[in-house]
């Protein structure tokens, strides 16, 4: 076991493995890569299947898990699938925030731990620089939730989309940060993606992008920026054997240039 372990850390493929939680979301931002909103169908992997999912990651070597959406949160089963993956692996799931407050977020202090963090979306340091993607008001809600996760201790990172509307003011996002005391190593900044909903950005496709292994109830997909239905990201239509799938993306490596690949979140 020990072997497969350094294998995947040092081997092309990473140690990163992405686990779509479901595809619904409580917002509809307009540059969602996913193509999530409250509309969609909820396309979510249940409790048994993800912990099965989870299993077979962590015996193919697989490190750090990243749980995503569409949101998260609005899982019932969210908590007892953190608290599976995180007594086995480092684990992050990535979150708009809005929905952290009351019994939401206490449940998720409640199974917080040193191996979970938590990585809130965050555009900007005032409304006008996160609202106009998100929609109105979210900017106040989210950052109600980053003090509310802080006041409990659970470790945490936020994630910034370079926009429109906040690229000039990203330093000003620095010093808000930096009053949350939230250190530089926990934010990352990422371009905008030209990819599911989003009109603007990087142009990012297959063969441009670096693996990293995405599983959701729509089968395995190459990376992560990928959406339903998203057939040039798709890997395999069957979630098992995961080892297939992890096979299927070697050869293709194997037969590729790596010169021009990308990582990419
Ligand atoms: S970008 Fe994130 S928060 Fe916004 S609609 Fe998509 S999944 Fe939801």
């Amino acid at each position: 076991m020990e072997d497969k372990v350094s294998d995947r850390e040092g081997g092309c493929l990473g140690s990163k493995l992405w686990l779509y939680t479901n595809f619904d979301c409580n917002l509809r931002c307009t540059y969602c890569v996913t193509k999530s909103t409250p509309d969609v169908p909820r396309r979510a992997l249940d409790l048994k299947t993800m912990q099965r999912l989870i299993d077979a990651g962590t015996a193919l070597g697989f490190r750090d898990l990243f749980f995503t959406g569409g949101e998260p949160f609005l899982l019932d089963d969210i908590y007892s699938m953190l608290s599976y993956a995180s007594a086995r692996a480092r684990t992050t799931v990535l979150t708009n925030g809005v929905l952290l407050h009351g019994a939401r977020l206490e449940r998720l202090a409640e199974v917080a731990n040193e191996n979970l963090r938590v990585q809130v979306s965050l555009d900007g340091a005032r409304p006008e620089h996160h609202d106009p993607y998100r929609g109105e008001g979210t900017w106040a809600k989210t950052v109600t939730a980053i003090e509310g996760l802080l006041a409990r201790d659970v470790q945490l990172c936020i994630s910034t989309t370079e926009t429109q509307a906040n690229t000039g003011h990203l330093a000003e996002l620095r010093l808000f940060r930096c009053a949350l005391r939230i250190s530089d190593r926990d934010h990352l900044i990422r371009p905008l993606a030209r990819h599911g909903f989003s009109q603007e950005g990087l142009e990012l496709s297959r063969a441009k992008l670096e693996p990293e292994l995405t599983l959701t109830a729509e089968g395995v997909f190459w990376h992560p920026l990928t959406f339903p239905g998203d057939d040039e990201m798709r890997v395999s239509n069957e979630l098992f054997p995961l080892e297939d799938a992890v096979t299927a993306v070697e050869d293709e490596l194997a037969r590729d240039d790596w010169s021009g690949r990308t990582e990419f979140i």
